[in-house]
């Protein structure tokens, strides 16, 4: 009988899926294409053909254009009260999890082998000329015989490269740029094809693996295809972005390792622009358009967000930062498109910043132009029991005549000035006598500067 496997599969007593237990009036060539959210999300295409429904499982969903074929996997026939079928399977029963229709109308049945089916769809969102062929096994593929609905379609491009900030001052006028908060994690690009995210790094690396929370994401977006630009970022226990969290979930291989440290230090996905949309490129539409396409998207799930973008009031945003111990603000001009891989000047990034007054205990050589002299100086903070713990280094801000000074100045000698902390390789050391003022970006977890900056030199009983 024709649906006895789909009832064997099924306890009637516990799913409000139907039984089949209507007889079957005569063929009305229906279908429906249900969205059906079970362990892997897929979409269920059924054919109404002999009083039941052919059905197909199709992983991602139906193909739009012509170009990509994709997997349909034959499943057992289905009653007709499935056309209507929407609602919760229960976990633990077959096929458990939401599902709901997608899709639903009538076909024209061109071919109907068992190994081969070709029919010409008219749904709501899905019209056009499909085939089915078989294979192997229960393996099929679905081809769209049609040109896509929307004859413009572009496919997903691949190997889009990050737009970058530049780092600056905030503009006099802020009235023409969106601020929104500068996050201090990965930059990553997320494909969305198929309810499936892949994500890639700033160098194309792809990293979809490590950040398993984040594929959820496909599954909220279901059919759209798109490419959005976002930030992951972990959170410290007092709830402020730690790069320094971050940092054990990268370079982390092997399925159960990941899983358990994403347990433990859980990312969030940041979203905060959108590339390509439904077949169509967005980078050269202005900002204000593609916020307002990726507010549509309404991306806010367990690991997955749109942070706030405000227009204008630059420097209270960037006060806002300093108070909550943010890094900063990243501007971006309202009227600018997306320059993939440029750092024009239309995004700006506005850290804040602190100072501190440190021991120079030591240099590093510098490289290229500055072989053979001074590249850095390595500082040491004055602890309580009057040793001093290495803090880093800070090469940047050093010039020329800086370095001149310097070179005249510092006294080497043998032994470390340093009683604590990581001392970089390389280092010669100095009697710990100078002190420089140093701006910097935050301490790591560590107690080492990032982003340290040379502001000024303090000679030995300077203030
Ligand atoms: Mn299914």
């Amino acid at each position: 009988m024709p649906l006895d496997e789909y009832r064997d599969r099924r306890d009637f007593t516990t799913t409000p899926e139907p039984d089949g237990a209507t007889p079957a009036p005569a063929d009305q060539r229906r279908f429906v294409i249900q969205e059906h959210h079970a362990t892997a999300l897929h979409w269920d295409l059924r054919l109404e053909h002999d009083g039941v429904l052919a059905s197909w499982a199709l992983p991602k969903g139906i193909p739009p254009d012509p170009r990509q074929n994709r997997l349909a996997v034959r499943t057992e026939d289905h009653p007709l009260e499935y056309l209507e079928f929407s609602g919760e399977i229960p976990r633990g029963e077959y096929g458990g999890g939401l599902m709901g229709i997608w899709d639903e109308g009538t076909f024209d049945e061109e071919k109907f082998r068992d190994d081969e089916v070709i029919v010409v769809l008219h749904g709501e969102r899905v019209t056009g000329r499909y085939v089915l062929f078989q294979t192997g096994g229960k393996n099929w593929m679905i081809h769209r015989m049609d040109p896509p609905e929307d004859p413009d379609r572009e496919l997903l491009p691949e190997g889009i490269t990050p737009m970058l900030a530049k780092p600056s001052s905030l503009p006099a006028n802020t009235d023409d740029w969106a601020f929104e908060i500068k996050w201090d994690g990965v930059r990553a690009l997320a494909s969305v094809q198929g309810g499936r995210v892949r994500l890639h790094g700033r160098s194309g690396l792809e990293m979809t693996a490590t950040y398993p929370e984040v594929r959820g994401l496909g599954a909220s977006l279901g059919m759209v295809e798109c490419i959005l630009d976002g930030e992951l970022v972990a959170f410290d226990d007092a709830g402020k972005p730690s790069f320094e969290r971050l940092q054990q979930r990268i370079n982390i291989a092997g399925t159960s390792r990941i899983a358990r440290v994403a347990q433990s230090v859980p990312v969030t996905y940041h979203v905060f622009d959108v590339l390509f949309l439904e077949g169509h490129s967005t980078m050269s539409l202005p900002y204000t358009d593609r916020r307002r396409l990726l507010e549509g998207l309404q991306l806010d799930g367990p690991s997955w967000s749109t942070p706030a973008s405000h227009v204008g009031a630059g420097a209270e945003m960037l006060e806002f930062t300093r108070q909550q111990g943010l890094e900063g603000v990243i501007g971006k001009r309202v009227d600018s498109r997306y320059e993939a891989g440029k750092r024009s000047g239309a995004w700006i990034k506005v850290k804040n910043s602190q100072r501190i007054q440190l021991v120079i205990g030591g240099y590093t050589l510098g490289r290229d132009g500055r072989s053979g002299h001074i590249g850095a100086v390595v500082l040491g903070e004055p602890q309580a029991d009057g040793t001093l713990r290495c803090a880093g280094k800070a090469g940047s801000g050093l010039t020329g005549a800086l370095i001149d000074e310097l070179e005249a100045l510092l006294v080497p000698r043998a032994t470390s000035p340093f009683g604590s902390g990581t001392v970089p390789a390389g280092t010669t050391f100095v009697e710990p006598v100078h002190r420089a003022e140093i701006e910097f970006t935050e301490w790591t977890a560590s107690r080492t500067l990032r982003h340290p900056t040379f502001k000024a030199l303090l000679r030995a009983g300077e203030d």
